[in-house]
Formats: structure tokens, sequence, C-alpha cells
């Protein structure tokens, strides 16, 4: 018996199976839960084709999260398939990689730095509340995160948003944990996605990572990361809050 039996998790973010999401909605399938996969506007033709390669079969919703409506209508969609929530996996972040990423962060614009913060981070809280009316048994809650106590090359204001969304789950967990709701974080090391290679200049950081953590890392691998998201949505961390896992090959413990 999996980790996540009978349990009902939705994955937003999906749009090909270098995702993230992708892998957590694989690993949560393997450990037994239904999952349902959401993402938005062009690409959602593509997420409704890449899904066919899960192992079983998960309903694909439109889901905007600069959308208001989409947000309101979100526990009715979830609703034609799940009578209720047990889990929320937010994958999700934008940042203009033209103005804010790559090198040019004394630039960046404020109309598009809100929207990265907005899809970002502020996305964390609407998206969990939007969700409140199905997890009245309590549940959890996981987003992604790349470590934002620190400046990275070329992160620049996606890295601001990045801490936004941190100190976002510590107030979820705060307002969230008496109703039984969980909300932590994965910081993981630089993976091969479609958001990565969107920020110019990422891929120093993925040469470099796998030389200087302990544990070695592989950016083709979104499996070590999925499985930490898959243990956190699990009953294995009934009284952890408010936390950030590492998944980065040890990464972020060495001094040089
Ligand atoms: P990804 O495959 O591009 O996933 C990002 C997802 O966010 C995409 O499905 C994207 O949809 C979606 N999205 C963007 N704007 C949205 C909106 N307004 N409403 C709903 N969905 C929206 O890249 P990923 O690397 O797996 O990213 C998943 C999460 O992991 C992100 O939070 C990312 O910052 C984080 N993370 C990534 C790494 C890494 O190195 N890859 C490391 C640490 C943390 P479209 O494709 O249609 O735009």
């Amino acid at each position: 018996m999996g980790i996540l039996e009978g349990k009902r998790i939705l994955v937003a973010g999906v749009t090909m199976d270098s995702s993230i999401g992708f892998a957590v909605a694989r690993a949560a399938q393997e450990q037994g839960a239904d999952v349902v996969v959401s993402n938005f506007g062009r690409a959602l033709g593509i997420t409704k084709r890449i899904v066919s390669r899960l192992p079983k079969q998960a309903p694909v919703i439109e889901l905007d999260v600069t959308d208001d409506a989409h947000l309101q209508r979100l526990p009715e969609q979830l609703g034609e398939h799940f009578d209720g929530l047990d889990g929320v996996v937010h994958s999700i972040a934008f940042a203009n990689p033209e103005t804010l990423l790559g090198g040019r962060f004394l630039e960046g614009p404020w109309p598009d730095v809100a929207q990265a913060v907005q899809v970002s981070a502020y996305s964390l809280a609407s998206l969990s509340t939007a969700c409140l009316p199905l997890m009245s048994s309590g549940g959890a809650v996981v987003a992604m995160t790349f470590d934002a106590t620190v400046a990275w090359p070329a992160y620049d204001w996606m890295g601001v948003a990045k801490a936004g969304l941190e100190s976002c789950s510590r107030y979820l967990a705060r307002d969230l944990g008496p109703r039984g709701i969980r909300v932590n974080l994965v910081s993981a090391g630089p993976l091969k996605t479609l958001a990565a290679k969107a920020i110019p200049g990422f891929e120093d950081l993925e040469s470099m990572w796998s030389d200087r953590a302990p544990l070695g890392w592989d950016e083709q691998d979104q499996g070590p990361t999925a499985r930490a998201v898959v243990a956190l949505l699990s009953d294995f961390f009934p009284a952890t809050t408010g936390e950030i896992v590492h998944v980065d090959g040890g990464y972020h413990a060495m001094g040089a």
C-alpha cells in the first residue's frame, strides 16, 4: 500500500513531462493518490496530451492563478472529480525573462515585478484559500522554491518572488494550522525544465551544483524532488508545517 492511498491531490503547474509537477503527479499516483492536474492558457492542450503518459488517468482543469474567476470556480471544478481534497501542490512560477531575469536586476520594471510576485508568491495564498471549501478534514499544501536566503546569478527578481513565497508559506502555516492543514516547501536544486531554460545563464548554476553538492546532483532527475513533495503530502509529516525541506544534494549546507 502506498503512502498516499486514498488521498485526493491537486497538482497545479504541469506543462511538459519535464515539469516538476508532472513528476509529482506520477509519484503521487504510484503511491496510491487520485490526482487532478491543472494548467492554463495555450499550454492546456499540451498538458492534456502529456498527462496520458502518467501511470493512471488524471483529469486536467484550467487554472490561471491570476484570474479570480478561475479561483472562484475551482472548488466546483474539483468537485466534479473529488468529494474533498487532501493535498494541493503549487508548482507554479513566472517572471518575464526579458526584463526580470539574467542579470538586469537594477532595471526590473514594477508591472513585471508585480506579475512575477502575483504568479509566483501571492498565488500560494490565493490557491490555498480557494481550495479551503474542499479541505474541511485538513490536509497538506506543498510548494516549490529555490533557496531565497541568498542572491544567485541570473535569478534576480524571481529570487525576490521566491523570498515572498517562502514568507507566504509561513503565514499560511500559521493561519491554516488550526484547520489541520500543513503548509511546507521543497527547495530543489536546479532542474532542467521549461521554467529553468527560460532563465538566461541558469545553466552555469547547474554545472557548479553537481560539483559542490556532497551527494552530487542530477539536473535531469525530477524524481528526488517529487518524492519529497509526496512525503510532505503524506501522513508521515503530521507535525511539520512552515518548513522548507532542501532537496538539493546538500548544496545549501556547504560553505564552499
Ligand atoms: P515548469 O514546467 O515551467 O512549471 C511551471 C508551471 O507554472 C508551468 O506549468 C506554467 O504554465 C505554470 N504557470 C505559469 N504562470 C501561471 C499562471 N498564471 N497560472 C497557472 N499556472 C501558471 O517549470 P518547473 O521548473 O517544473 O517549475 C515548477 C516550480 O518549481 C516553480 O515554482 C519553480 O520556480 C520551482 N523550482 C524550479 C526549479 C528548477 O530548477 N526547475 C528549482 C527550484 C524550484 P505554462 O508553461 O503554461 O506557462
